[in-house]
């Protein structure tokens, strides 16, 4: 069976959409998110696209500023400071990649950490790491959650999570959230040896590798959860070529209990979920 996140993420937004109405009845609060995009990257343009119009959708403030490929690492972080005191805006995301003469790492430990909302910061990453209730939890690996209990019911507990990918941005918090959920978690990665017969014991089974279709129906157990973060282009006879996953949906769709597919899996569940962290920061810190 296919776990729909384009419907999943639609169930999100319209909860949020009531929820943002009731702060700004009470406590007069619209919740803010302000999108940084330096260049014109054209598959960026397109998420801080989809994310300006959705946050609108939900009755949030949405702001974009663009900023030329050449602007100075100082006129960003100049910026975001401007951001940080702006009492209007809760949430800040600054689209990634960067242009290559900008530190990344330096960028995002400029955000205010309670205006994080991508969850990246070391303060975040680390209040996850901790357990810690008030960190901001990375979008991607929310979603994943919610996908996984979508299927299997709010209580996770017990069973044994298999994460291929050790990435900051997904592997590891995803693995995280699974072990707050009290599975037993295994973390694979380009180094794990028999990664099949590895993947082969896992209940839930989450890719996010990049690799086009890596995960074989061999490599899932019967009745397993599998997640798909993987986002791929693979090139067509027409030339405009096609988006797949890091899992062969077609051959592991009728093996596995239940499966994320690409797109309208984990994709659609992230921007919602940047949705749910911006709510949380206006209502924690608004
Ligand atoms: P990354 O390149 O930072 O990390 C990939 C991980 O896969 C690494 O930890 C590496 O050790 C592991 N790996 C590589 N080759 C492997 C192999 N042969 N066997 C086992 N492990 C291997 O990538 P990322 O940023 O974590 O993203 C992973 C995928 O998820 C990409 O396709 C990306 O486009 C996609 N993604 C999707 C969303 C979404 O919203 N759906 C968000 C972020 C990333």
């Amino acid at each position: 069976m296919n776990i729909d996140g384009k419907a999943l993420a639609q169930e999100l937004r319209d909860t949020l959409t009531i929820e943002v109405k009731k702060l700004k009845d009470e406590r007069n609060i619209t919740p803010g998110l302000t999108v940084v995009l330096v260049g014109e990257d054209p598959a960026s343009q397109v998420y801080v696209r989809n994310k300006v119009r959705q946050t609108q959708e939900v009755g949030m403030i949405s702001n974009k500023i663009s900023l030329p490929v050449e602007t100075p690492q100082q006129a960003l972080l100049d910026q975001l400071h401007v951001l940080n005191n702006d009492p209007t805006v809760h949430g800040i995301l600054v689209q990634l990649p960067l242009p290559s003469h900008i530190d990344e790492a330096l960028v995002i430990e400029t955000i205010a950490p309670e205006k994080d909302v991508d969850g990246f910061h070391p303060i975040n990453s680390g209040g996850l790491c901790n357990g810690d209730d008030g960190a901001l939890v990375p979008c991607t690996p929310q979603g994943c959650i919610l996908l996984a209990k979508k299927h299997l019911g709010d209580n996770l507990s017990g069973k044994h999570a298999v994460v291929i990918g050790r990435s900051n941005i997904v592997g590891k918090p995803v693995a995280l959230l699974l072990l707050q959920e009290s599975c037993t978690v295994t973390i694979a990665h380009s180094r794990t040896q028999n990664l099949p017969a590895l993947c082969a014991q896992a209940d839930i089974l989450v890719a996010a590798v990049g690799r086009p279709e890596m995960v074989k129906s061999e490599w899932v157990k019967p009745g397993a959860t599998v997640i798909d973060v993987g986002i791929n282009r693979i090139p067509t006879e027409d030339g405009k070529g096609r988006l797949v996953g890091d899992v062969d949906y077609a051959d592991v769709q009728p093996v596995a209990g239940a499966i994320t597919p690409v797109p309208g899996g984990v994709g659609p569940m992230t921007i919602a979920c940047l949705l749910k962290n911006t709510l949380e920061a206006a209502r924690r810190f608004g």
